[in-house]
């Protein structure tokens, strides 16, 4: 076996202080030396535990050796054979989580740098223009697809390398679900999710935006309509509040809608684009996911001075480590063990303070962090004039809502096996809908099951 070399191949960025006040991507990627030299780490294990960590069973040995051997064309045809958005995963996949933590170069010292690498490969392919990928002759079968995001991207391109004819129906104006509204440019160019969205339409996938999937249109319409089946990955949007008073004051918002006018209206470059958004001097976020965080970073980048106040400590925090590190280098100041009870404002209406409580840590609840519970007569004030609210979502309910016959749970998500089958015939279902909020590539991995199911059921009919 080859000696395991324990350090990884860093990836330059931009310095914190000069991209916390810019939307250019954070991280730059590795240069051809860097990902052949980080490639050549990987010792390609007979029996590589890195493949089960991976929701789409992505050949990981397959194309970090394609790397190794200079051929970054192979390795873009090994990642596309699982994965459809591998310059997306590339970026945002929790990969330390996932493949990495199993990667067995990980006992020594760092684990390969997987997520890096799926970056590298898709870049190249980017930078020398899109691949052709195999399409199976035409079935004749025809599968309507419900939200653009990965769950949807999945499937439709899944389907469509099946040779079934897919029509993608996307409520917004721009295909890419979380991927265009939520995560900001800084993390993950827009650039980078067009192009992948331009490799499933290059597979025959027909979008159509503006389609609001339960209002322009039924479920029951579209299945009529000469779909043989439906497949809804319309995601988790929908906010969720404190419920504390004064949070309707003018200056509070849900990340939702904060992150949405900056990413997908470009808010940021107001009057440039026509959408704006407010620059908060003082600006408060509230929760600790990876949301908040993208949230908090977003408001610094537009002028803020930025506090996240979170009701746990640190270590119980949600958010990737790599994205607190970065918005602590950036200046975010993290003000745990606190949560916000009341919003003070002015006499017109207008956010001028938050009232915080401090708590301290209890036994673990259900979750297995430890509970924060409240430090009676421990309150204080912090002055603001924005406060961006980022305590999760649900899933959105339009659909499942004017749908007869598709089940939800209380929580509103829709019920769906583990192949995606809902309660209603022809309809499959998968991604935050079915799940609540989670991740790109568990996104991924339900819509690739529920997608297989979908082509399993079009050979009966
Ligand atoms: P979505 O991406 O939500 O897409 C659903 C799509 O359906 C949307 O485009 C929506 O407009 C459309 N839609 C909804 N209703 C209808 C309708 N009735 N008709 C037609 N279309 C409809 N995950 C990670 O792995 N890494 C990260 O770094 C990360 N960062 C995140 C940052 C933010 C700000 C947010 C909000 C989430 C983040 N996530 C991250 C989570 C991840 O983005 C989601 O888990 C993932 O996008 C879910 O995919 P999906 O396809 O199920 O739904
Ligand atoms: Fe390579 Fe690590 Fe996977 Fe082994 S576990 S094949 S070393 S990436």
């Amino acid at each position: 076996m080859a000696k395991l070399n324990p350090h990884r191949v860093p990836m330059s960025r931009q310095k914190p202080q000069e991209r916390r006040r810019n939307f250019d991507e954070v991280a730059l990627g590795y240069s051809p030396s860097e990902a052949i030299a980080e490639a050549t780490r990987c010792i390609q294990c007979p029996k590589p535990q890195c493949v089960p960590g991976c929701p789409a069973g992505i050949d990981i040995p397959g194309f970090m050796l394609a790397i190794k051997e200079e051929d970054p064309g192979r390795a873009v045809r090994v990642l596309k054979d699982r994965n459809n958005l591998p310059g997306v995963c590339g970026r945002v996949c929790p990969q330390e989580t996932q493949c990495e933590i199993r990667c067995v170069v990980g006992k020594k010292g760092a684990p390969i740098a997987i997520g890096a690498l799926e970056r590298y490969a898709a870049d190249w392919e980017l930078a020398h223009g899109l691949m052709n990928a195999q399409v199976a002759p035409p079935t004749g079968k025809g599968v309507a697809v419900v939200g653009s995001g990965p769950a949807g991207l999945t499937a439709a391109a899944d389907l469509a390398r099946l040779g079934h004819r897919v029509s993608l129906y996307e409520a917004l104006h721009l295909p890419g679900g979380v991927l265009v509204y939520g995560i900001p440019q800084f993390r993950l160019p827009k650039e980078i999710v067009a192009a992948e969205v331009d490799y499933i339409r290059s597979l025959g996938v027909e979008v159509r935006t503006d389609w609001v999937v339960g209002r322009t249109v039924t479920v029951d319409e579209v299945l009529s309509s000469g779909a043989d089946a439906l497949f809804v990955a319309t995601g988790a949007g929908l906010p969720m509040f404190l419920g504390a008073p004064g949070e309707n004051l003018v200056g509070i918002f849900s990340a939702n809608e904060f992150l949405t006018r900056i990413n997908l209206m470009k808010a940021y470059l107001f009057p440039e684009y026509d959408t704006p958004v407010v620059r908060g001097q003082k600006v408060v976020v509230v929760g600790g996911g990876n949301v908040a965080m993208d949230a908090a970073r977003s408001a610094l980048r537009l002028g803020g001075e930025v506090t996240l106040v979170y009701r746990r400590s640190e270590a119980e925090m949600p958010a990737r480590c790599e994205e607190m590190e970065h918005a602590r280098e950036e200046g975010i100041a993290f003000c745990t063990l606190s949560n916000p009870i009341r919003f003070i404002g002015d006499d017109s209406g207008c956010l001028t303070a938050v009232e915080c409580q401090e708590m301290e840590l209890g036994e673990p609840d259900e979750s297995g962090r430890r509970r924060p519970l409240l430090r009676e007569g421990h309150t204080f004030t912090l002055e603001v004039d924005t406060v961006v609210i980022a305590l999760g979502t649900t899933s959105n309910p339009l659909l499942p809502s004017a749908t007869p016959g598709l089940a939800t749970s209380k929580r509103g998500t829709v019920d769906a096996d583990e192949v995606g089958k809902t309660s209603k015939l022809w309809v499959w279902a998968a991604g935050d809908v079915v799940s609540g909020a989670a991740t790109v590539i568990s996104a991924i991995g339900q819509a690739k099951r529920a997608a297989k199911d979908i082509d399993e059921f079009l050979k009966t009919v």
